[in-house]
């Protein structure tokens, strides 16, 4: 869907915008549109289009080999052997383990990155064994992130079968430990800071992209109290009764909606016996925002919150910092190059892709290196991170089209 009133804004915004040399969204269009009549890039498509029984036996081949956060080597190696039949310039493992491939252009082109990760959520030696019906792969890990590794893969052999070269270098960089801490990405933009153009993240997503990521802080907060029998004399009372109470103002503190941000409380837990006042009750606090202000201010109502819950029955708070992980933006990102490329190759492939601001994956790490970055991803998959996490089949093959053409976009067609 063409949309006027989206292009009176684009117009506007770009006659203002301090950097001229990024054209306007139509203009990339029209760029993007001229790439995809050339006939290299139609014969990837074909060769894609010939290839889907192929690619989806080796979509669910990768899924099946689980790869827990830490424990990703044998998916990486299964990855590596097909790699190595690639002719690529150069494959190597990082000190991370993050596997790196890269893919060598012609010269005097950008140096694009391509991630996926390899890792999954779930337990070391579970028996994964995928399952198809009605046009749709179930299996844990289908999704997040198999889709993604499989399309890099796929874009590969599409881009060596159809003879395409590129200026830049295309650099695929299959990571660790997404799941968790994101050190795979930290480390790989650590050491290659300053020698990369542009960020792909490919991470959920399919339709659309986002081009900065929620800030996420988590904590355990504790009520310590003196404890005792339950026939103890009260007060002092249990610990649980501040808990209980400031638990229920937190969730009445006015969460924005805009900037999107959310506020969870997920865990908590006191005594370990019936008949004992908790001397320690805790739980836990989901903070998320793509505003670091809007995280700061809740954290110091919740700090307040509990402060003042803790006087009302001479108690003391103890707050563990689990985790903190800031908004990751870029000033102007949204009228960057690099986003509205990426538009325009979303909308020459028929999407009319949401562009969000609220991604939670290792393009994060990229931007707060202030490397310019987007999320996306090469099909519609669902129940992400659950043992019931399926994907459809068909669409994928058109979200691989995608990745190429993204790919081919940035890197620069001969
Ligand atoms: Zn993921």
């Amino acid at each position: 869907m063409y949309r006027p009133i989206l292009l009176i804004a684009v117009l506007v915004i770009a006659t203002t915008f301090a950097h001229a040399q990024v054209k306007t969204v139509p203009e990339y269009i029209e760029q993007v549109k001229a790439l995809t009549n050339r006939s290299h890039i139609q014969a990837a498509n074909d060769y894609l289009d010939r290839n889907h029984e192929s690619i989806m036996r080796e979509w669910i081949a990768i899924t099946e080999i689980n790869a827990p956060s830490g424990q990703e080597q044998p998916r990486a190696k299964y990855i590596e052997s097909l790699l190595r039949k690639y002719h690529l310039d150069d494959i190597h493992y990082d000190s991370t383990g993050n596997l790196i491939a890269v893919r060598k252009g012609t010269g005097g082109g950008p140096v694009i990155v391509f991630d996926a990760h390899l890792d999954t959520v779930f337990q070391p030696g579970l028996q994964i064994k995928a399952t198809i019906r009605d046009g749709k792969i179930y299996a844990p890990g289908i999704g997040d992130d198999t889709r993604n590794i499989e399309a890099l893969l796929a874009t590969i052999r599409a881009l060596n079968e159809a003879k395409i070269k590129t200026k830049g270098d295309l650099v695929f960089v299959f990571t660790v430990q997404e799941e968790t801490t994101m050190n795979g990405a930290k480390a790989f933009v650590g050491e290659n800071k300053g020698k990369i153009d542009q960020y792909i993240a490919l991470d959920g997503g399919y339709e659309g992209f986002t081009y900065a990521g929620i800030g996420i802080n988590w904590y355990r907060h504790h009520f310590i109290g003196p404890g005792g029998h339950t026939r103890s004399q009260t007060p002092p009372y249990s610990a649980s009764l501040p808990l209980a109470r400031a638990i229920d103002r937190i969730y009445q503190l006015k969460v924005p909606t805009r900037p999107p941000s959310n506020l969870n409380i997920g865990m908590l837990g006191g005594s370990e016996v019936v008949n004992a006042k908790a001397s320690d009750a805790w739980f836990t606090v989901d903070l998320r925002s793509t505003s670091n202000e809007v995280i700061a201010d809740l954290a110091k109502q919740i700090k307040m919150i509990l402060d003042e819950e803790a006087a009302r029955v001479g108690m003391e708070v103890k707050t563990d910092v689990i985790s903190t992980s800031p908004a990751a933006t870029i000033p102007g990102h949204r009228e960057s190059y690099l986003v509205r490329i990426s538009e325009a190759v979303h909308r020459v492939m028929g999407f009319d892709p949401p562009i969000g601001n609220a991604g939670s994956n290792n393009s994060s790490a990229a931007l707060l290196a202030g490397i310019s970055s987007i999320s996306t991803g090469a099909g519609p998959c669902d129940g992400a991170h659950s043992l019931a996490e399926n994907c459809e089949i068909e669409p994928l093959y058109k979200g691989i089209k995608k990745i190429l053409l993204l790919e081919v976009a940035l890197a620069g067609g001969e």
